[in-house]
Formats: C-alpha cells, sequence, structure tokens
C-alpha cells in the first residue's frame, strides 16, 4: 500500500509542475485579454473570481471545514478582494447524471457574462463536470481538484492541478490491530450510495490484504440505523468495527456520514473505527484521520499562488496528504481497551478525568510529602530506637557505677558494721557460756529461757545489719517503682545511725509526718542519702565533739519533696562552684570524687535536682527535690505499699519464745 500511495504521489509529483505551468499560461492569457479590453473587467482593477464545487453540501461539517480553509487562504493575500462563487451538487445523497444537464445550464448562465479567474473543483462530481465542461463555461480559468478517490487519479487531466487527499486505511487498520490484538474479525460498515460503496470496496480490500493481521471481513452495506444498531448490539468486544461513509441507505434516506456516528457507538459492543476527523467526538474509538482543514488550506494557497503568478510549494501540496493518529480514550477505556496500548504521540481526545491526570503535579507533590514524612518517621524512629539503646546502655553504665558506689559506701561503713554485728555475737557468746555454766549446776529453766530470748535478740539485730547490707550491695535492676521517701530513709537511717555512733556524730532526722510518695529506685534513693550523709560526717571530723550534729529533714515542696542534709563541718571549699558534682573532684586524701556526682545522676534520673549551699552559722546544706507522685496515682500507690509493708511484718516478725512471757 506504501509503495502505491508513494508511486501515486510520484506521478502526481511529475505531472503538478506540467499542470501548474499551463495554469499560468492561461492566467496570463486571461490577463492580456482583460488588458485588451475584450474581458468584461476592462483596465480596471478587480476582484478575484474563484469558483468552488464542492461535492457535498456546504452545510457538512467536513465540506464546511475544508471550504472555509480554502477560503481564507485565498483571502489572505488577495490585492483587491475576492469574489467566491460556491456551487454545490451534492452528488453524494443525489443522482449526478440525473442533475448534470440541469446543473450545466445553471453554470452556464451563471458565468455566461461573468469571467472567472480559477475553478477548484473538490470530489469525484467536480473532477467528472469540469474535466468535460470547463472548455465551455470557463474556457480561461485554470482548474485545482482535490478530494477525489485514489482511483480517480489517473481520470484527472493533464491540464489540472491535483492537490491529493489520501485517506489512512492502513493506518487506521493498524491501530485496531493495536488496540484489538486479537480480534480476527473485521465488520466494515458504510451506506448504498456509490461513494459509500466505493469506500467500502477499497476498505475492505486494504484488510484483506493485509498481511502483519488476517482479518476477517463482513461487509454491512446499505442497512438502516436501526437494523445497523442492531446487529451492532450483537458484537463481542473481539470484533473491530471500520466505518466509511453512509450517504444513503438502502431505503433511500439520506444522512451526513457524522450523523450515524453516535448511533452506531451507543449500540455497539465493539469499537468503531473511521479516518474521517469530523467522526472524533461522537463514538468513535480511534482513526488515523486527514485534516480537511490542512487539505483546505494547501488547496487556498495553491489557488492563491496561482493567481499571484507565484510558484507553489511542493512540500504544502505534500502535506496536505498528511494523517495523524487520534483516539477517544473515554470510548477506548469504556470498552475494556487499554490506551497504553496506542502509539507514541497519538492526540488523545475525551480524556475521562482521573486524579493522577488532572491533578498530575499535585499528585506528585502529595506522594513527595508523604515520602519524605515517611522517611522522617522511619528516621524518627531509628534515632528513638538508637536513643533508647544509648539509655539502656546508660542505665546499665549508671547501675554499675552506683554499685561501685555503694561497695565504696560499704567500705566507709564497714568499721562500724563489724561493731555492730560483733556486739550482738559477743553477746550471744557470753549468753552461751552462762548457758553452759548454768547446765553444770542444777540449772533453772526460767533463767535459762530468758538468756535464749537474749540469744536469739542479739542473733535478730545481727543478721537485721547483714540483711541491710546485703540489700545495699545486691546487685539489682534499676526499676522506678512507687513508694515512700520517709520510709526509704529510714532504712537507710539504721544504717547511719550505726556509723554516727562510732564517729561520735548525732543525726538529727526530722521527716515529714505525711506521706511522701514518688516513682523511685528503692536502693538508689537510699544510695543519695547515704552519700550526702557520709559526706557531711566526713566533713565534721575536725568539728568539735559538742557541734557534730547531722540534720536529716524531708519536707513538702512545691510538686514534690525536698531532702535537706545539713552539717557543721568545714563547709563546702572556696571557688569549687558546679565542679563539686563533677565525677573525679575530691578534696579528700583517699576520696575518689564519685559520691556527689552519683547523687546527681541519680537524682537527674529521677526527674529532680540537687544543689549545695553554705549553712547559716558554718557547714554545708544539701538539698535533694524529687518529684512526687502524681495525685491519681497515690491512693493505688498507697494501698500498694500497705499491702507490701505489712507481708514484711509478717516475714520478719521474731519467732514466739517457747512460752516465756
Ligand atoms: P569524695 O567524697 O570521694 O571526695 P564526693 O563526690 O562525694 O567525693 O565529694 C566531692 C567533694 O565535695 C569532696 O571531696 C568535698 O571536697 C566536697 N564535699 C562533699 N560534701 C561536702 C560537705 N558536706 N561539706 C563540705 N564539702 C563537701
Amino acid at each position: 500500500m506504501n509503495e502505491q500511495r508513494s508511486s501515486r504521489n510520484d506521478a502526481t509529483s511529475r505531472r503538478a509542475p506540467l499542470a501548474i505551468a499551463r495554469a499560468y499560461a492561461m492566467r496570463y492569457l486571461f490577463a492580456a485579454l482583460a488588458v485588451l479590453g475584450l474581458s468584461a473587467g476592462a483596465c480596471e482593477a478587480h476582484p478575484w473570481r474563484v469558483v468552488i464545487l464542492p461535492g457535498a453540501d456546504s452545510s457538512q461539517p467536513a465540506a464546511q471545514e475544508q471550504v472555509r480553509a480554502i477560503r481564507s487562504a485565498i483571502s489572505a493575500a488577495a490585492p483587491d478582494g475576492v469574489e467566491f462563487y460556491t456551487d454545490p451538487l451534492d452528488d453524494l445523497r443525489f443522482d449526478a447524471a440525473d442533475l448534470m444537464p440541469s446543473f450545466l445550464a445553471l453554470m452556464k448562465r451563471k458565468y455566461e457574462h461573468r469571467p472567472v479567474d480559477i475553478v477548484i473543483g473538490l470530489g469525484d462530481f467536480a473532477l467528472d463536470f469540469t474535466k468535460q465542461y470547463h472548455d465551455e463555461i470557463w474556457p480561461a480559468a485554470p482548474v485545482v481538484i482535490s478530494s477525489v478517490g485514489d482511483s480517480r487519479q489517473h481520470d484527472i487531466p493533464s491540464g489540472f492541478i491535483y492537490v491529493p487527499m489520501h485517506f489512512d486505511l492502513d493506518g487506521t487498520l493498524a491501530l485496531a490491530e493495536t488496540l484489538q490484538p486479537k480480534a480476527r474479525r473485521l465488520v466494515v460498515v458504510s451506506g448504498a450510495a456509490n461513494v459509500d460503496l466505493r469506500a467500502a470496496q477499497r476498505a475492505a480490500d486494504t484488510a484483506r490484504a493485509r498481511k502483519s493481521h488476517p482479518w476477517t471481513v463482513d461487509e454491512w452495506s446499505g442497512l438502516t440505523v436501526a437494523e445497523l444498531q442492531r446487529r451492532l448490539a450483537a458484537l463481542e468486544r473481539d470484533t473491530a468495527v471500520l466505518y466509511t461513509t453512509m450517504y444513503r441507505d438502502r431505503n433511500g434516506r439520506t444522512y451526513f456520514p457524522y450523523d450515524v456516528v453516535a448511533p452506531m457507538a451507543k449500540s455497539s459492543g465493539a469499537p468503531i473505527y473511521g479516518w474521517y476527523p469530523t467522526y472524533l467526538g461522537h463514538g468513535l474509538a480511534a482513526g488515523s484521520v486527514a485534516s480537511v482543514e490542512t487539505n483546505g488550506r494547501v488547496v487556498g494557497e495553491l489557488a492563491r499562488s496561482i493567481l499571484l503568478g507565484k510558484a507553489p510549494r511542493q512540500d504544502a501540496m505534500a502535506s496536505s496528504g498528511a494523517s495523524r493518529c487520534v483516539a477517544d480514550v473515554g470510548v477506548i477505556e469504556r470498552l475494556g481497551l487499554r490506551a497504553d496500548l496506542l502509539p507514541e504521540g497519538c492526540e488523545l481526545i475525551d480524556v475521562p478525568p482521573t486524579l493522577w491526570r488532572e491533578y498530575r503535579i499535585v499528585v506528585l507533590i502529595a506522594v513527595a510529602v508523604v515520602l519524605l514524612q515517611a522517611l522522617t518517621i522511619a528516621a524518627l524512629l531509628w534515632e528513638r530506637r538508637q536513643r533508647r539503646i544509648a539509655e539502656d546502655k546508660a542505665t546499665e553504665r549508671l547501675g554499675e557505677l552506683t554499685r561501685a558506689g555503694r561497695f565504696a559506701l560499704a567500705g566507709e561503713l564497714s568499721a562500724s558494721i563489724a561493731h555492730e554485728v560483733g556486739q550482738p555475737l559477743g553477746a550471744i557468746l557470753s549468753n552461751a557460756d552462762a548457758a553452759g555454766l548454768m547446765l553444770r549446776d542444777e540449772p533453772e529453766v526460767g533463767e535459762l529461757h530468758s538468756i535464749l530470748g537474749d540469744i536469739r535478740r542479739d542473733a535478730l539485730r545481727a543478721n537485721q545489719v547483714v540483711q541491710r547490707l546485703r540489700a545495699l550491695l545486691q546487685k539489682h535492676t534499676v526499676k522506678l517503682n512507687p513508694l515512700d521517701l520517709n520510709s526509704t530513709f529510714d532504712e537507710a537511717l539504721a544504717l547511719l545511725n550505726l556509723e554516727a555512733r562510732r564517729r561520735r556524730i548525732v543525726i538529727e532526722s526530722h521527716l515529714a509526718a505525711i506521706d511522701t510518695l514518688v516513682l523511685g529506685d528503692r536502693v538508689q534513693l537510699q544510695q543519695v542519702l547515704l552519700n550526702l550523709a557520709i559526706n557531711a560526717m566526713d566533713a565534721m571530723e575536725d568539728t568539735p565533739a559538742a557541734n557534730r550534729i547531722v540534720s536529716i529533714s524531708t519536707r513538702v515542696a512545691g510538686q514534690g519533696y525536698e531532702l535537706s542534709v545539713a552539717d557543721c563541718g568545714h563547709g563546702i571549699p572556696v571557688g569549687t562552684g558546679p565542679r563539686l558534682f563533677d565525677s573525679l573532684y575530691t578534696t579528700k586524701p583517699h576520696g575518689m570524687g564519685l559520691g556527689l556526682s552519683i547523687v546527681r545522676t541519680i537524682v537527674m534520673t529521677h526527674g529532680g535536682h540537687v544543689s549545695a549551699s553554705a549553712r547559716e552559722g558554718g557547714g554545708s546544706l544539701f538539698k535533694v527535690w524529687l518529684p512526687s507522685l502524681p495525685k491519681r496515682a497515690m491512693a493505688g500507690a498507697r494501698l500498694e505499699l500497705d499491702k507490701r509493708a505489712e507481708k514484711a511484718t509478717f516475714e520478719t516478725r521474731p519467732e514466739p519464745q517457747g512460752g516465756h512471757p
């Protein structure tokens, strides 16, 4: 087909210069006659007179568009204006042979005394008419012919100028094959007018000749629209419909072909293809369409060049036959076909609005934002995880550090502990010896009971000290639980009192007589008090015996509780400042400089703060503030603590002493 087309085009291009040369010769002869006064126009400048013979009714949209393009191309360069005479025969719907004599008479009459400058014939009838009667009616006017069927090209006289208008049947069929690769049945629909039948025949022949796709072709020609609709409705989607033209049905009813597209598409179960631009938007699925507007412009420009005596542009003539792919996405998608299979560059119409099509940029931005958010969230989660890991590690280290600190504390308390354990053990020994002596003589049972009771009491006392020490040194994971600060500090005071006694220091404790509930770790909070109190005792080494007092108190302060540890020692060295709480800062010869830094870390872990200041009247004052348990958690926590205390009392209650009152 392409080969055929190119050979035709070659013939056209070979013939065109010759015809154009003749057209110029006629044009100049005509102009000379006009100068000699033999023509109606005499010497006066007159507007160009252009006769247009459209084959179709001039209200048919395609014809309208074509004629409008011709007129505007010519008018654009007319020095004295243009008189257009449009004489359509409409042989597409009427019998041309029947009308020919009357039409000839009319044309002769009309142009008898009105010489024209050029005649433009569009369609088969225009070719036949001008070929036969041109010399009689417009002897001097050049003739331009377009819109004739491919098979009629060889009928065009050599003196006529031909502008090709090729309908891309192959391209349209190729589109059907692309959209429906599995379809094998092709229904060619046409009317019953001669022009319809010729187009249908050409379409069927072209389809059968296609090597790339084995079509089985059915020809439905001349059916009434109702019958056509019935048949189309029964078609499956794997059939393709090729609609050529329908100017007349077999009952003689006439149409403009584009009128039939909408009713066909409404009923058809299969997609409809065609190559006329006027079919698009009425339900045609796709087609390789020729532009009648482009053709009209090229014809008009050629006519204008002849009228101006200029050489026409050959490339412009070739472009008049060009077709382009146009597809109706709405129709294609409605029929379940895939628009994405269409060749690249295909013009898409009736694209159904989708979020993606309508708001692509907005959607892209939204997706980018969501992605960014997701990334940010992922990064935050990762960071949070890393922070958790780091926090866990820090807590672990803190646990190790505070435990090391407690070992150091135990070292400091070891003398008093040894004393506190040694004392009851000594008493136990003496009591055991006394009981032994009594047993040699006649023992008094009551006395022996009393001795055994003493032994038991002393053993319990020693055991309590050991238990407290064990609790302090035990390895445990830090857990924040609701606890009462006062009772927590009470336990620590028991250990401190031993040491204080050894150092001849008085500990004055004033614990607030209220619930002091906080969320904390018992062992760590005890460590805070022990560290501060041991430091206070250390600071009073050189203090006169009468002034050796450590005051320990708790009180409500804002939304929490405050622990104060005050001493009458040497006071905080001048210029120490915040360094006091730095690890490894010490002024003691055998100090490690860890006590206060551990205190600060523990207090901060509990959401509190610690400060040091000089005490009025000499010595130092350390204050620790800890947040209280939220009010709503108080009642539950109190209940839980009471239960625990009850259990502990039951477990440590001394055994009844065998009948001794
Ligand atoms: P260490 O007791 O091993 O020196 P700490 O961190 O417990 O380590 O104490 C750091 C320093 O803070 C001490 O060396 C001392 O100079 C000072 N300090 C701590 N408590 C007191 C206090 N109650 N009175 C005066 N100075 C103190």
